[in-house]
């Protein structure tokens, strides 16, 4: 079986389209639709026909494209079970647990809720990929509108249970403004304070930070250390539990 052909377009002001794309059976998939126009642009660059939407969580900068796209390329859409009333976008639906197949592999569902309530990641294990949209993003994780922070905490925690060698796309471009409050949550971490760096120097020639990988991310993300004696203590929080010092790290994100 080939490899999966991964293709990251920028779109909106911030967020990023992902097309995944089989060379054998020519099948492709959109991971979310912030935008119709670049993801039209790129399939047509490439003569690829879209075959499916995997649609991540509900938020207008992630379906916004898919009534165009469904026009264009007749593209199956699927979506979490529990926005699928609210939506009314989804050919399919999913929840946590469940695969199914894109040509030949297995695509695991995951439920991440918090940043929304039906938030999902999509995990492909046969090819290190993971899809974690508006849930964890490179050195952070998304802001937590509907669920709870322990609930986040929970839904990072799943994601941080995957090889360190996964590869991770996300929906948005935000790393060098989540660097910058990672260093004042985690300030004794040597690998952070050179990612930040180097996170600096991308973004000055404007190229992406992402994909990242989450053996990077479990080094140097707090919102994945929240149970890390260090970040705990960063936080004046020895002692307290991984959860609480999660909702800390999110709260002064907040407001940095
Ligand atoms: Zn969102």
């Amino acid at each position: 079986m080939a490899d999966l052909e991964i293709v990251q377009l920028n779109a909106r002001s911030d967020n990023f389209a992902i097309l995944i794309h089989d060379p054998q059976s020519g099948r492709t998939a959109s991971i979310d639709a912030p935008e119709a126009a670049p993801i039209l642009a790129e399939l047509e660059a490439r003569g690829w026909q879209l075959s499916d939407i995997f649609v991540t969580h509900k938020h207008y900068d992630h379906i916004d494209g898919i009534p165009a796209l469904k026009q264009a390329h007749g593209a199956a859409v699927t979506g979490p079970q529990a926005s699928a009333a609210e939506t009314g976008l989804y050919d399919n639906t999913v929840s946590d647990g469940e695969s199914f197949d894109f040509a030949g592999h297995s695509v695991e569902v995951i439920e991440t809720p918090g940043h929304t309530l039906d938030h999902v990641s999509y995990y492909i294990a046969d090819q290190n990929l993971l899809f974690s949209a508006d849930t964890l993003f490179a050195l952070g994780c998304g802001r937590v509108f509907e669920g709870s922070p322990p609930m986040m905490w929970e839904s990072l925690k799943k994601l941080r249970a995957l090889p360190d060698d996964t590869i991770v796309y996300c929906g948005h471009e935000y790393t060098l403004a989540n660097a910058r409050f990672a260093v004042t949550a985690d300030p004794e971490n040597a690998a952070l304070a050179g990612r930040l760096a180097e996170i600096e120097e991308l973004r000055a020639a404007g190229k992406p930070t992402l994909p990242t990988s989450l053996g990077v991310e479990k080094a140097t993300n707090p919102f994945l250390r929240a149970d890390d004696p260090a970040v705990a203590a960063a936080m004046g929080m020895s002692g307290a539990s991984p959860a609480e010092i999660f909702a800390e790290v999110r709260a002064r994100k907040d407001r940095f």
